[in-house]
């Protein structure tokens, strides 16, 4: 099978991806093969290929917002059959046994393993997955506007669930992206306004045209204090921007998986229970609670498609913010 294959990580312009010839998987006990159709393209590749992250496994595949259909499945399997189009995101496996499992905090599994980080991933022809942890697609969704619910739309939904806001409250939503451009629409249909903070211009006329409420600069003061914020951008410069338009109470949620250091913030920011957490990655149940309610809006995702072969341009473009919303490979 083809895949876009990392084998060193370096920065993003110098092409660290390469076209390789690698053998097809053969599923195991409970899992499925799955023929790829389209993989979306997410920040966390990025860090990934340009080593940003401790990388457990080397030559590896990214790719974890993963569309396709089953098309082999190992013994004992009796969820999916053949011909079933399934998605796949970021949490492969769990060990079911853990404190974190056992309380139903399974992002946090202590021996979680991340497909396209621990396990080679959707950057190719196929890919394995046990299929306790792959989902069914609306048929509401092409595979190229499915790609980007998978780690995008989850990740944004947990972290607009943990920011604790509530329908018809204000929403501030930082660094505007294949993430944002989900919450937003799915905050508006809980009643939500929505105030967006981003400096590139396609980013904010496509915020302007999913009908946020305002939209400006992180610096800027919007005309109400926000109820909550989630940060999206890795700048840890933003957090002291994003404490000072919070009303007491209010939770500002962390929802990348790296993020520059926080300069010092005066404690009158954080006083009156203002509340600063991360969001790490997400459960079965998030998975399965999103792709539910983003069939049931539904939600629209503003995709850009590259081949395979692009895999190295398109990462290039995600990282110059060149990609309106959301960039996905088509095999
Ligand atoms: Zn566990
Ligand atoms: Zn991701």
């Amino acid at each position: 099978m083809r895949a876009m294959l990392l084998e060193r990580p370096q920065p993003a312009e110098d092409s660290p991806l390469h076209l390789k010839e690698l053998p097809t998987p053969i599923p195991g006990p409970g899992e499925i093969r799955v023929r790829v159709r389209c993989c979306g393209l997410c920040h966390t590749d990025l860090h990934t290929v340009e080593g940003d992250l401790h990388l457990p496994k080397l030559p590896i595949v990214p790719g974890h917002q993963i569309v396709g259909v089953v098309e082999a499945e190992g013994p004992s399997t009796h969820i999916f059959k053949e011909g079933d189009r399934v998605g796949i995101p970021w949490l492969h496996s769990t060990d079911n046994r853990c404190d974190y499992c056992r309380r139903g905090l399974e992002n946090l599994c202590d021996h979680a393993r991340f497909t396209g980080y621990h396990i080679d991933g959707g950057y190719a022809d196929y890919t394995i997955v046990h299929e306790n942890y792959a989902y069914h697609i609306s048929p509401v969704f092409s595979d190229e506007n499915a790609a980007p619910l998978l780690c995008a739309g989850i990740i944004g939904y947990r972290s607009y669930r943990l920011s604790g806001i509530l329908p018809g409250q204000r929403l501030g939503l930082y660094g505007f992206g294949a993430s944002a451009h989900l919450v937003l629409q799915f905050a508006r249909h809980q009643g939500c306004e929505v105030y967006v903070f981003t400096r590139t211009p396609i980013h904010r006329e496509l915020a302007k045209r999913l009908a946020a409420a305002w939209v400006g600069s992180a610096e800027d003061t919007p005309p109400q204090q926000l109820d909550a914020a989630i940060i999206f951008a890795p700048a840890g410069a933003l957090v002291p921007q994003a404490l000072r338009v919070l009303r007491k109470a209010g939770t500002l949620a962390l929802a990348g998986i790296t993020m520059s250091t926080i300069p010092p913030i005066d404690y009158s920011l954080l006083y009156h229970e203002r509340v600063i957490r991360s969001v790490a990655n997400s459960t079965r149940q998030d998975a399965r609670e999103f792709l539910q309610l983003a069939a049931d809006v539904p939600l629209q995702t503003d995709v850009e498609t590259f081949n395979l072969e692009q895999a190295n341009q398109a990462l290039q473009a995600l990282k110059k913010s060149e990609i309106k919303a959301a960039a996905v490979l088509r095999m």
